[in-house]
């Protein structure tokens, strides 16, 4: 075991604060990762403050957080083949699963029907807990491990390992691209890289945001047309307009408002996870044959393409970079939706707090 500077949240009303905890020896398969740089998703407050337990379960604490890791391999254990030392990686949302079960499979161990591992506020295979990328150093198994193109700045490139692959997985799903008309909702962490991912895969992209504050920087994204859904004209205007809409939105809305934006066959999918629940009418659904859907980020497989894909583009995300030390504040700025559009912490920071 080694000693691990981290940054973790004692309880859901606490500050984040400095914290050492016990890492695991590397095993044969294992990465151990220097930790460079972390975003911080909106999941990370969710769970820090404890949000989702009427959905999943209550938070596990101490909790370091952060699954948007970007760093460099520090060493590997005698069996590793897929990294070596020096090499430029990312660590996503899970750190293993069960291996066998048919989603796993398929390579879509994001729904593992038996035992995935998050990457923090989980267990591992032997009940362990996990502490996550607000941390020096990490070690996970090669295998959930993903590579990072040369040409993407590794500070840019930690949001695609969460807000990057939970965005390019539906629009893949749902077949975004050329003549297809997308909307995302919401423009934060998640919906700024639906914008950039939407608009590389040639889709019409239309963003729907509060106010129209950010539309200079939406269409500076990539998107063809900017709304305010604070204006109830918007909906009308638009309705029935759409073949997909994603819907990143960390808090309650009415999502039948948005289901006549979509027309024929259509489909709001959902990836933001508001706190409570939200109540769903039949009749919008129903009178031009419209679905809602839920995706959860991306398998192994689909984050290393998304991030080829990236790299491709030349497309990672934008960021507001901050030392650990401004973790609480960046906090209370992403849930007032005021952030540029993903915080990254520069772990170099930790070693000064
Ligand atoms: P974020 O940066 O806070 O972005 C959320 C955006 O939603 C805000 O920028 C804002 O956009 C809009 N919004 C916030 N409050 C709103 C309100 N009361 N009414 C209307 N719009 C509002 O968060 P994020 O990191 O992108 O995460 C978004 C959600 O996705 C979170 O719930 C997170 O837990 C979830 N998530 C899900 C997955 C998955 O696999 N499904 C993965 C990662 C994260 P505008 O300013 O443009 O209106
Ligand atoms: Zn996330
Ligand atoms: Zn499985």
């Amino acid at each position: 075991m080694s000693k691990t500077k981290a940054y973790a949240a004692h309880s859901p009303k606490a500050a984040l604060a400095p914290y050492f905890f016990e890492q695991r020896d590397p095993r044969e398969h294992d990465v151990v990762i220097d930790i460079k740089y972390c975003g911080i998703c909106h999941s990370d407050i969710h769970q820090a403050r404890n949000e989702w337990g009427d959905f999943l379960q209550e938070s596990i604490f101490p909790m370091v957080p952060g699954h948007e890791i970007a760093g460099i391999v520090a060493s590997v254990g005698p069996k590793v083949t897929r990294y070596k030392m020096g090499d430029r990686v990312g660590v996503g949302c899970f750190v293993d699963s069960c291996r066998t079960c048919s989603a796993c499979q398929r390579d879509l161990e994001q729904y593992c029907e038996v035992k995935i591992v998050f990457t923090y506020n989980s267990r591992d295979q032997d009940g362990v807990p996990t502490y996550g990328g607000y941390s020096e150093k990490i070690v996970v198994d090669e295998n959930y491990v993903l590579r990072i193109p040369d040409n993407l700045p590794l500070d840019a490139a930690a949001p695609l390992l969460c807000a990057g692959i939970t965005l390019y997985s539906p629009l893949k799903h749902w077949n975004a691209g050329p003549g297809k008309k997308v909307a995302i909702v919401g423009m934060g962490g998640l919906g700024h890289m639906g914008v950039k991912l939407a608009h590389a895969l040639g889709a019409e992209v239309t963003v729907l945001s509060q106010s129209l504050s950010k539309q200079a920087d939406g269409k500076r994204l990539g998107a063809d047309h900017f709304y305010a859904t604070s204006n109830p004209e918007t909906f009308t205007k638009l309705a029935s307009s759409f073949d997909l809409i994603i819907n990143t939105v960390s808090a309650e809305i009415d999502w039948n408002q948005y289901f006549g934006l979509l027309q024929l066959d259509g489909t709001m999918v959902v990836v933001g996870v508001p706190e409570k629940m939200v109540p769903v009418a039949a009749m919008p659904l129903i009178g031009r044959r419209r679905s809602i859907a839920g995706s959860c980020i991306g398998g192994v497989k689909e984050t290393q393409e998304m991030l080829d894909f990236c790299g491709q583009h030349s497309l990672a995300s934008d960021i507001e970079v901050v030392p650990i030390q401004k973790v609480n504040e960046a906090y209370e700025r992403v849930t007032k939706s005021d952030v540029r559009y993903r915080f990254v912490i520069d772990m170099a920071s930790l070693k000064t707090s």
